[in-house]
């Protein structure tokens, strides 16, 4: 097989009872599987999670929700993100949740829901700094009234989302207390006004790892649980640090891996230069592998020249710019690799079993780093082409 992304369901399995321990077995969990799980395979993991008492999922469109529903996902799924009103006959079909962010939006849905003769269920979306979908506070009590006097709707929860929970910096977590505040504002008005709220969740991975105060009665993590650390505890400001001391540290593990094959090994001569502009030009002769995997796989044009693979147990450097379906490897003077052996082009970090020896951060994350970007968006590039093996 060229190339593929084996997604170990183990680990997700193990990252998914490090985050039900920290936050609490009776804390429900709602699993972040928008972009096909990160690029995992959205039905394969929510599957697994099920088997892990998760209580529900969140996605970002409908057809996302559809293929969960199809897959036989009996449990509540979260549409993320605002819909248009010409899905909202796909939402009710699906039986999905929708997250209301405006007053207008509430008149549509009622409308259809009732034409429908459905009871849909909401939860209400508070803007509380991060800048994106949700209502003002100050209008979240306002909104809950009319959603209450809605007769096709339910409120059955109550959201915020968190622009920094993932930063250490002092500031950052002084932002997302705020934000944590004006949330409990907005909740407790709703409670005066003798409005049930739902379900309250605010904290994604960052808050799993550094908010408690966030995790009210439910978490959404997307990222921790696909093995990525969006920030290592001990960065924290030692005040903070030691009132997290209680709770060990997430030793998550990445869940995706992809491997390549060496389809092809050249020898090159000094002074010759490999692949698109040249931006490669061997300084003494040396052995190159031909691995059947480009941008177009996921692999970011941008980590040209910059990123190693492991194949056969050595670390071998990516060299010229990675083409749409290619890339190309110095094996160097004699290389200890054979045709057609396996390639590792981003994991687990490799730690050598001599302590003397530097680890070798070999993650998405690491991959991520070094091309400017996070681990969210190397995993979800995984192409469709790229089969999905699941151990
Ligand atoms: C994607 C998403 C999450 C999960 O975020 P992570 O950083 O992956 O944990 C949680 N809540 C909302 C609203 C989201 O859109």
């Amino acid at each position: 097989m060229r190339t593929k992304a084996i997604i170990y369901l183990d680990n997700f399995k193990n990252n998914l009872n490090l985050v039900k321990t920290r936050v609490g077995q009776d804390r429900r969990i709602c699993v972040s599987v928008k972009a096909n799980a990160y690029g995992h395979g959205a039905l394969q993991i929510a599957r697994e999670s099920l088997k892990a008492g998760v209580y529900c999922f969140g996605v970002a469109a409908v057809p996302e929700g559809e293929e969960l529903r199809k897959g036989g996902i009996k449990a509540p799924i979260l549409l993320l993100s605002q819909p248009h009103p010409n899905e909202i006959p796909g939402i009710i079909k699906a039986n999905l949740i929708p997250i209301i962010s405006d007053s207008e939006f509430i008149v549509i849905l009622n409308k259809q829901a009732a034409a429908a003769k459905v009871k849909l269920e909401v939860h209400l979306k508070i803007d509380t700094g991060m800048g994106r979908i949700g209502c003002p506070a100050l209008e979240a009590l306002e909104l809950a009234r009319q959603i209450k006097k809605s007769p096709a709707l339910k409120l059955t929860g109550t959201a915020t989302h968190l622009a920094v929970s993932d930063s250490a910096d002092i500031r950052d977590l002084e932002y997302t207390k705020q934000q944590i505040t004006r949330f409990k504002k907005a909740i407790t008005a709703i409670k005066a006004a003798g409005i049930d709220p739902g379900i309250i969740h605010a904290a994604n991975s960052g808050a799993v790892i550094l908010h408690p105060d966030a995790w009210f009665d439910m978490v959404r993590p997307g990222i921790l649980l696909y093995g990525y650390k969006a920030v290592q505890e001990f960065e924290l400001p030692l005040n903070h640090l030691k009132k997290l001391m209680k709770l060990k540290s997430l030793m998550v593990e990445p869940v995706m891996e992809l491997r390549s094959t060496v389809s092809l090994i050249k020898k090159i001569k000094k002074g010759e230069s490999v692949s698109y502009g040249r931006t490669w030009i061997a300084g003494k002769d040396t052995y190159m592998a031909i691995l059947p995997v480009g941008y177009a796989d996921g692999l970011p044009r941008l980590a040209s020249n910059k990123w190693y693979v492991s194949i056969s147990g050595g670390i071998y450097p990516v060299i010229g710019r990675i083409c749409m379906d290619q890339c190309c490897i110095d094996l160097g003077e004699k290389p200890n690799v054979e045709r057609w052996a396996e390639a590792v082009i981003f994991g687990s970090d490799i730690v050598p079993e001599e302590p003397e020896l530097p680890i070798i951060y070999h993650s998405a994350a690491a991959l991520a780093e070094t091309v400017g970007t996070i681990p969210y968006e190397i995993t979800c590039n995984i192409n469709r082409r790229v089969p999905r093996l699941y151990k």
